[in-house]
């Protein structure tokens, strides 16, 4: 069977990645914890958002994201179930990357893909606007974005959507036709339940 799977906030911790460098920068000790919207900037105090709105439109952070420490492990365990992946992500797609941007983004993403061995059978780059679209043709999809689980839990679309939990996403509550999963012992859970 076919899965769909987000890059950033599911199997790539860019949040982190990105408060890394804040940290890095001014000595401070933020987490991901304190982002309660997925633009990562604005939940920082003022002082520091200049430093990493430059940091986050730089594809060289890209290069610094870390798995999720159960990332690899789930996706191994989807293979093992006969599952196909094929990871989507906005990266190099969205209006927020443009011209050697948007290269350089893709670029990267595919090193990064090969360099933590994930095993998935590609990746697609795709304007978040569009995401259920291509979502409908593998039945099954894995997002950490309200605004895309939306879409693609709307009727007719996806017939599997799962929301990662993240900080970013809590604030939503329950989603009709979406199942909130934690971590990727979440995911292989609620495809096992399902028998996919
Ligand atoms: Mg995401």
């Amino acid at each position: 069977m076919l899965m769909t799977c987000d890059i950033d906030g599911v199997v790539g911790d860019i949040v982190t990645a990105l408060l890394r460098e804040v940290n890095g920068r001014f000595g401070t000790r933020f987490n991901s914890e304190i982002c309660a919207k997925y633009k990562t900037a604005e939940n920082l105090p003022k002082q520091y958002q200049e430093y990493a709105n430059v940091a986050y439109r730089d594809p060289r952070l890209l290069q610094k994201v870390p798995l999720f420490p159960d990332a690899l492990w789930g996706l191994q365990e989807l293979v093992a179930m006969g599952i196909s992946v094929t990871l989507m992500t906005g990266r190099g797609a969205s209006e927020e990357w443009y011209g050697d941007r948007s290269i350089v983004a893709r670029k990267f993403t595919f090193d990064w893909i090969v360099n933590n061995e994930l095993p998935v059978n590609g990746v697609l780059f795709v304007d978040p606007s569009e995401k259920h679209c291509y979502a409908k043709l593998f039945g099954v999809a894995i997002e950490d974005d309200l605004a895309v689980v939306r879409r693609m839990a709307a009727p007719a679309f996806v017939d599997t959507v799962l929301l990662m939990d993240r900080p970013w996403n809590r604030s939503a509550g329950a989603i009709p036709g979406v199942e909130r999963v934690k971590g990727w012992k979440g995911v292989v859970e609620a495809l096992r339940r399902k028998g996919k």
